[in-house]
């Protein structure tokens, strides 16, 4: 009686013990696949973050090219900097290629560019401060992710580095990079340039004014011939290898006539727009100046005032939308000398919406398709217009 009992308690024992055992390895074999699906989700949910930028603290062209390196050592799986060329005096045209390097999947590229006149700081600044916005936020918020997934982001802050560090509009041969490009190139009446570049190789006389204070009615120097300048010359060979990556939009920044410009020489012959072209560009139009504070509007008012410039030309060699992105406004025009370079954080909040907009519609941009994604955008962002 007693021997049966015992052999009862073993096999009752060896019975809890197996079932703990089997729930134990349950359990074990759930908590680290629970840990993989759910980790990854909450963390892309993150709300994107802002860089964190301090008003009056500006990058001149050698603590751009600082901040360039910086990012390729933080961000080596993202990064990737190279130099597209020299300006005449010699320094390096950094850009700077955005982009999960691993994946591999054929992706969409783009181009932003900011310093083609050296004198307009915060045209370059937006560019740093979206290449930061990006690669901070990858791998925490749903978009950033995404984009940087699906597409290749070149980005070149500094264009005119000479003009950079000189505080001048011009290339150091005297020239305005933004009349070199080769379309309607060089006319006098009909762009309002003419074509001269460095008197005897030594003269500059880089914009000639008639008594007037109206930066529309100057005449410019642009240059002896089409992509004579070294950093207009770089620039259009990086378009053109773009251009065999499924190239979809290029944005030339500048300052500061508070607006977002789509090509106007192309509204006349032989690079009129397609009506397919122009209702893209119309909802475009719409979508800033519900968006943003910006004001926008295409072929309208500059059109025989500006030839050469790099927006137009892109716009006709390779048929893809191209902006003009006039950051600021006419209340801190500091080129024109009403304002000074001021309220930093402020300017590089309100470029954020359009190049959001830009990256969540590269593919429809590049097809040609109505762009209507609605980019998620951080609190604050776009700020309240300064008063
Ligand atoms: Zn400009």
């Amino acid at each position: 009686m007693n021997k049966k009992l015992s052999y009862l308690k073993v096999l009752f024992l060896c019975s809890i013990l197996l079932t703990v055992t089997i729930t134990g390895c349950i359990e074990e074999e759930q908590k680290p696949g629970e840990k993989e699906l759910s980790a990854p989700e909450i963390q892309l949910d993150q709300p994107s973050i802002l860089p964190n930028w301090k008003d009056g603290e500006y990058h001149d062209y050698y603590e751009t090219t600082d901040e360039l390196a910086d990012f390729k050592v933080k961000y080596p799986d993202l990064v990737n900097v190279f130099s597209i060329g020299k300006s005449v005096l010699g320094k390096d045209i950094w850009c700077i290629r955005i982009t999960n390097e691993k994946n591999t999947e054929v992706k969409a590229s783009c181009l932003i560019d900011g310093c083609i006149h050296g004198d307009e700081w915060e045209a370059g600044e937006a560019c740093l401060y979206l290449a930061e916005y990006l690669l901070i936020n990858f791998d925490k918020n749903e978009t950033v992710t995404n984009i940087l997934n699906s597409s290749k982001v070149y980005i070149v802050p500094i264009l005119n580095p000479d003009g950079r560090q000189a505080n001048e509009r011009f290339t150091d041969n005297g020239v305005d990079p933004n009349r070199n490009f080769d379309v309607f190139f060089g006319r006098l009446f009909r762009g309002h340039c003419y074509r001269l570049g460095k008197l005897l190789g030594r003269i500059k006389i880089p914009v000639i004014k008639f008594f007037s204070n109206d930066p529309f009615k100057y005449y410019w120097n642009c240059g002896r011939y089409a992509f004579s300048e070294p950093e207009i010359h770089a620039v259009r060979d990086l378009m053109k290898e773009l251009n065999n990556h499924d190239f979809s939009f290029y944005v030339n920044c500048h300052t500061a006539l508070h607006t977002v410009v789509m090509p106007w020489l192309s509204f006349k012959p032989p690079f009129e727009m397609t009506l397919r072209e122009k209702k893209v560009f119309d909802y475009i139009v719409d979508w800033i100046r519900e968006n943003t504070e910006y004001e926008s509007f295409r072929g309208k008012g500059f059109e025989f005032k500006t030839g050469g410039n790099a927006m137009d030309w892109c716009f006709k060699e390779f048929r893809i939308p191209s902006f003009t992105f006039e950051i600021l406004s006419l209340d801190y025009d500091p080129w024109k000398g009403t304002g000074k370079h001021d309220h930093l954080v402020h300017w590089m909040k309100t470029t954020l919406p359009f190049f959001m907009y830009l990256l969540v519609n590269i593919e429809n941009f590049h097809n040609w398709e109505t762009p209507d994604i609605q980019p998620p955008l951080p609190e604050g962002v776009p700020p309240q217009p300064l008063q």
